[in-house]
């Protein structure tokens, strides 16, 4: 009997230890699902929706985002897919798998690099914090994970719902399910700190998050606060956060790291 309950607490605690996990910013996470298998789903979801809108053919915008996305992902270490698609609409994502895709409205919107660079590098925090994988967790069990690779096709069932709306890409197809607060600021620091380091001004993201905000207010809401909704302390936290990037920011230009991404 000892020995039974012994195996088993130490199959809990086994349980327990692999679905702890810390944050790039050091916050603890639960998460339970296999990180290869939300790369498969980004995948799967990023070869749908380059099936379903069309590419923007503006090589003009294409090199500006390609030229902005190359600068932040070496950040990373990583190699990333990088599509913009011809939609007015407001909005960028990123996928686990590394896809970003950028919607040409938003090129339009923004007045400078730096300005997309903030958006850009604030998608890839949510990637990099694994925010997907700790939505998902706290709403399926690991089981499920199969099911939900092949029901990101079929985003008008309930579970391809969850799937697309745990990737952030919901609001495409029409289904909102918000980063949490948490799950925001979190992006916001870690995107604040890559641009910086990627030699992007980090001053700029104030204007971009005052700017889509004042967008937003229009007659056609942006998808992209849709998902990422402000919180009035948002620019606060990013002003108390500016000066440490500031740091990186002078860095990486006195290292030469200054890119020149213009639309
Ligand atoms: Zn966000």
């Amino acid at each position: 009997m000892l020995n039974k309950l012994n195996k088993f607490f130490t199959i809990a605690l086994f349980s327990l230890l692999s679905a702890c996990a810390t944050s790039p910013t050091g916050r603890s996470q639960l998460i339970y699902m296999p990180d290869t298998q939300l790369n498969q789903m980004g995948l799967q979801a990023f070869d749908n929706l380059k099936k379903e809108k069309p590419l923007s053919k503006n090589s003009q915008y294409n090199q500006f985002v390609y030229c902005i996305a190359e600068a932040i992902t070496q950040e990373t270490g990583g190699n990333w897919e990088v599509v913009v698609f011809a939609d007015d609409s407001l909005n960028a994502f990123a996928l686990p798998g590394n896809k970003i895709g950028v919607h040409a409205g938003l090129i339009e919107l923004v007045d400078n690099q730096d300005q997309l660079a903030a958006v850009i590098g604030h998608e890839v925090g949510h990637v990099m914090a694994r925010h997907s994988n700790e939505r998902l967790s706290q709403k399926t069990a690991a089981s499920q994970v199969v099911t939900l690779i092949s029901a990101v096709s079929s985003p008008t069932t309930p579970l391809g719902q969850l799937a697309v709306s745990s990737l952030g890409i919901g609001a495409q197809y029409g289904i909102i399910l918000p980063f949490s607060r948490t799950h925001e600021s979190e992006a916001d620091i870690i995107g604040l700190d890559l641009m910086a380091k990627a030699g992007f001004d980090p001053r700029q993201s104030i204007n971009l998050w005052q700017k889509m905000e004042q967008a937003s207010k229009g007659k056609s809401p942006a998808e992209f606060m849709s998902t990422h909704p402000s919180h009035d302390t948002r620019i606060k936290e990013l002003s108390e956060h500016i000066p440490a990037a500031l740091q990186y920011y002078q860095q990486a230009q006195s290292i030469g790291k200054k890119p020149r991404c213009r639309k």
